[in-house]
């Protein structure tokens, strides 16, 4: 991680720069609530396609869904989660504030010292009921995770997709868990997004899974620009494994807060599957053809947050540069990630320049995410744009009406290439897919 960066610093350039707020903030906010402001959104929705591209859309062998937040009670029955989705709890007999009793080390409030009650179990799902009459029959649960909603349409998609195993279902999608202690900006919420795989699997393949699963889920992450030496695989130990799980990995990464999980790359064996077989009455075997067999498939379930890798992706972009010496903040988030690909900025706001400047962008924005301003010096309008990670910056001048030429602005390098109007987009293309910034190629006229 960059020696520079604290969580303070983080939330402050995503309130300032429009990635997230407080939510209901105008009424003293809500506790662990956060708002995606017009940034947020962007950053968001790119993490999520970068997940649904690798996960599904470049492979034959998963197939997407996305199921109701709602489910039948007896779900929750069958998945373990009514008896054993509980974090111990513990409460301070003198501030009464809770605790995760696996968080505190003592018996002793960390906050003021008082004493600490028994740990009792806390169930972490949020009940809700249905229906206009308020009784037990009504009581619902909000999802505490995606999964369960593809392990009970297992059936459908074996059947629609005409596919064999292995088999994955994907889906991304809100979750909410009342959790003890949220904290730490958006890295532990009350509800948030799970990117999630159940990879249907022939039970004597499944390490074999596991293990390709670990590896893919890793190089996910460092393909989208994390740094090596940020992330790291930990396995779980016997006594850590959740009631299902045969194997468990957790890709950590390094937060400002020390080593803390991203994701969980889990060997959940047949246990859900069996589960739902009994709970349900359904016969949820898998008949295959190849060796005559019925099977019930074990699931190897990569499970993400989508909030927690957006954390993770700025820390890991976020930088403090000296240039020409002033201080820089930029975030060199990978382009596929960055929530603004290109910036149209006229020099000046010259009644010559704007019709050139906003054809430009009539133009661009038909292809990329842009962004046009023209307020204020174009230092600080580069500055805005390097804070929020814009790959590029395209300036238009007063010799852009001569000679028809226009300049980019490398984020990273700062280096500076003039482009051809009729070249721009062809030359931006190539540049967001990763084609060097190079300045001596045949555009180029100065550096800096
Ligand atoms: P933790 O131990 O941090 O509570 P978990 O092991 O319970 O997490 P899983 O059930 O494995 O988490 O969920 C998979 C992923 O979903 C986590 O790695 C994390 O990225 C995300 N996630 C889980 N709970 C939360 C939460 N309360 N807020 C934000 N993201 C979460």
């Amino acid at each position: 991680m960059t020696s520079n960066v604290n969580m303070e610093k983080i939330v402050s350039l995503c309130k300032r720069r429009g990635f997230v707020f407080p939510s209901s903030e105008i009424y003293g906010g809500l506790a662990s609530c956060w708002d995606y402001g017009p940034m947020g959104v962007e950053l968001k929705r790119n993490i999520k396609d970068a997940w649904w591209r690798t996960i599904v859309q470049q492979r034959e062998d998963v197939v997407g869904l996305e199921t109701s937040i709602m489910m039948h009670p007896k779900i929750w029955e069958a998945s373990g989660h009514i008896a054993s989705f509980t974090d111990p709890l513990v409460e301070c007999k003198s501030c009464h504030l809770r605790w995760r009793a696996t968080e505190v080390d003592r018996d002793r409030c960390p906050k003021c010292g008082g004493e600490l009650t028994e740990p009792r179990m806390f169930n972490l799902m949020f009940k809700t009921l249905m229906g206009p009459v308020e009784d037990e029959a009504g009581t619902i649960y909000l999802r505490p995770e995606t999964a369960q909603g593809m392990f009970v349409n297992f059936d459908n998609a074996v059947t629609i997709s005409r596919r064999k195993l292995p088999l994955g279902i994907a889906q991304i999608g809100k979750s909410f868990r009342n959790e003890i202690t949220p904290g730490n900006f958006i890295f532990r919420t009350r509800e948030f997004e799970h990117m999630e795989l159940e990879y249907f699997v022939k039970p004597d393949t499944a390490k074999y899974w596991f293990d390709y699963w670990v590896k893919e889920r890793f190089n996910w992450y460092t393909n989208l620009g994390i740094r090596k030496e940020n992330l790291r695989l930990r396995q779980h130990g016997k006594g850590e494994l959740a009631h299902y799980a045969e194997d468990c990995y957790d890709v950590e990464y390094l937060f400002p807060m020390g080593w803390s999980e991203l994701e969980g790359i889990a060997n959940r064996g047949d246990y859900d599957l069996s589960q739902h077989a009994e709970y349900s009455g359904r016969d949820l075997s898998y008949y295959d053809d190849e060796s005559g067999q019925h099977y019930i498939p074990y699931i190897i379930e990569p499970s993400a947050g989508v909030e927690r890798s957006f954390l993770a992706f700025i820390i890991d972009a976020y930088r403090e540069e000296m240039v020409e010496g002033e201080k820089r903040v930029v975030l060199r988030l990978c382009p596929s990630l960055a929530p603004i690909k290109v910036a149209v900025l006229p020099l000046s706001r010259n009644e010559k320049l704007t019709p050139l400047a906003r054809e430009i962008h009539k133009q661009l924005r038909s292809n990329f995410m842009t962004w046009y301003d023209d307020s204020q010096s174009i230092g600080r309008r580069y500055r805005r744009q390097d804070e929020i990670g814009t790959p590029f910056c395209v300036t238009i001048d007063f010799e852009s009406l001569e000679d028809h030429q226009v300049t980019i602005r490398d984020r990273d390098s700062l280096a500076q290439i003039r482009v051809p109007i009729g070249e721009l987009e062809k030359t931006l293309r190539a540049k967001l897919n990763g084609e060097p910034f190079d300045v001596s190629s045949l555009w180029a006229t100065r550096q800096k």
